[in-house]
């Protein structure tokens, strides 16, 4: 054997699991094979500058490396189990707070200590919202903010890189079966291990496919989220984010009885670009640090998509959806919400003439000719739901930028340990398609790592 663990990918769900390990079984040797940069190493060239958009770089810095996805993130840990997986399926709802809240206690000691923690707890918007026909999900929100979260990484690297065998630049090709453990392929090597943790996040679904099918492990299809980005002064919705900082708010439309809700909420942020498998795609980000604020808070407002037979691959759905509008606009759309509802596209001069400067130079246009006529219904009536919590909302000049997919892995198929139908071979975190959040993928982590220590 090479190593007694070998891990998948430094997520979230990689780093937790590692961090754990050491903490309960310091014997175990334990290997990181990251396809991704060290986190010092992660660069995107986008400066807006001499590179204005994405040049599909051979790994991408903002998915991969070490802190994985999340590494340039808002770094909002949820504390819930409304939202941000199904981990609570898994190991039950008791278990999977605490290991949250334990994922959180390690925050602060890396590096987050000062940091707000904000709660749902005895909120009056809960009420305010019901009186609306709007549903606020119960949630403690701690915000690392996009500073602090890349120091409590800096710091739980350098806690972990003396103990663990970290392979960054590596992406591992495939993971056979041995007699006694597992082998882990890359391009150059070959190593074995005697129990396997994979935690590949979404960008190695299609991998994670490629590995359930050659393993014979079970996989169904999970759903597709489609939507905007909205942006609007901040003060529109101060009141929410000064005492939630997130609110998740929920809404059924009345024309279809679809369910959109608002997603990754932040407050005097900025919106950005995402590329998902070459496909750019649009989401949001703030910093703690208020020297780096901007004047305006963005949100996503999405529409689940589910398909079962004969079609099912709600991925490939989603991103057809925003191939088209990279296909339209080169990249991402924005729209003012007065130019869709009028049924006119936006151009410079409408844009340029609005009373709010957007954060994201993206190409002014027509969302109805993107998105389906059934999702943008179900999000113009959610604006206006909203507009009655947050007068504003539904101002002619809030910006609505498009699309935002949020794609989850197909859910594989794992037991309350998250072991898969092979002996010591774990699949945690997004990849498993059962967490899809910084904290629910940590506690998997956590949760994994106790198991194999217990062992
Ligand atoms: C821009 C952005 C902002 C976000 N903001 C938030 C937020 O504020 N709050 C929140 O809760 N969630 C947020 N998320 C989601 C969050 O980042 C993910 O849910 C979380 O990172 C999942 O952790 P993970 O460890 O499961 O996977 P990941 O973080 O995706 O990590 C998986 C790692 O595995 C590596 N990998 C993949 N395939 C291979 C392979 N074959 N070999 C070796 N390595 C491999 C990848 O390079 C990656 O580094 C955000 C995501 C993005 C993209």
């Amino acid at each position: 054997m090479n190593y007694d663990i070998i891990i998948i990918g430094a997520g979230p769900g990689g780093i937790f699991t590692a961090y754990e390990l050491l903490q309960k079984a310091p014997q175990l040797s334990i290997a990181v094979f990251e396809s991704g940069h060290a986190l010092a190493k992660r660069r995107c060239p986008i400066d807006g500058e001499k590179v204005k958009s994405c040049i599909n770089c051979k790994t991408c810095s903002i998915m991969s490396g070490f802190g994985g996805a999340g590494a340039f993130s808002d770094g909002k840990y949820n504390i819930t189990n409304d939202f941000g997986g199904t981990l609570y399926e898994y190991i039950g709802k008791e278990k999977a707070l605490q290991l949250m809240r334990y994922v959180d206690d390690i925050n602060m000691r890396y590096g987050g200590e000062g940091t707000k923690l904000y709660s749902t707890a005895g909120s009056r918007f809960k009420r305010e919202c019901i009186q609306h026909d709007l549903h606020l999900l119960d949630a403690s929100v701690r915000h690392l903010g996009t500073d602090i979260n890349y120091i409590v990484l800096e710091n739980l690297y350098n806690e972990l890189k003396d103990r663990v065998s970290f392979y960054f630049d590596t992406p591992v090709k495939t993971v056979r079966k041995t007699e006694d453990g597992y082998e882990v392929c890359c391009e150059k090597e070959s190593y074995r291990c005697e129990k396997c943790v994979i935690s590949v996040g979404r960008s190695g679904s299609k991998w994670m496919e490629e590995i359930c099918k050659e393993l014979n492990i079970p996989t169904k299809s999970n759903r597709v989220d489609l939507g905007v980005r909205v942006e609007l002064p901040a003060e529109v919705f101060s009141h929410l984010t000064d005492e939630l900082y997130e609110s998740k708010i929920v809404y059924r439309t009345k024309e279809y009885g679809d369910l959109v809700r608002t997603f990754c909420m932040n407050p005097k942020g900025a919106v950005v670009n995402e590329n998902t498998n070459g496909i750019i795609t649009v989401n949001g980000h703030s910093y703690e640090d208020p020297a780096r604020q901007t004047e305006n808070t963005n949100f996503a407002l999405l529409v689940a998509k589910h398909f079962s037979e004969p079609f099912k691959d709600s991925n490939g759905y989603g991103e057809s959806i925003a191939r088209l509008s990279n296909m339209l606009g080169g990249g991402v759309i924005v729209q003012r919400f007065g130019d869709l509802i009028r049924g006119r596209r936006s151009n410079h001069d409408r844009i340029e003439g609005a009373f709010i400067t957007p954060t994201l130079k993206a190409t002014p246009g027509d969302l109805s000719l993107v998105l389906p006529k059934r999702i943008l219904d179900g999000i113009i009536e959610m604006i206006y739901a909203l507009d009655k919590i947050a007068p504003g909302t539904a101002n002619d000049d809030t910006l609505l930028y498009g699309v935002e997919v949020k794609f989850y892995n197909m859910e594989v198929a794992v037991d309350e340990n998250l072991e898969s139908c092979h002996k010591n071979l774990y699949i945690i975190g997004d990849g498993s398609g059962i967490t899809h959040s910084l904290s629910h993928a940590s506690a998997s982590g956590i949760h994994v790592a106790r198991r194999i220590a217990q062992q």
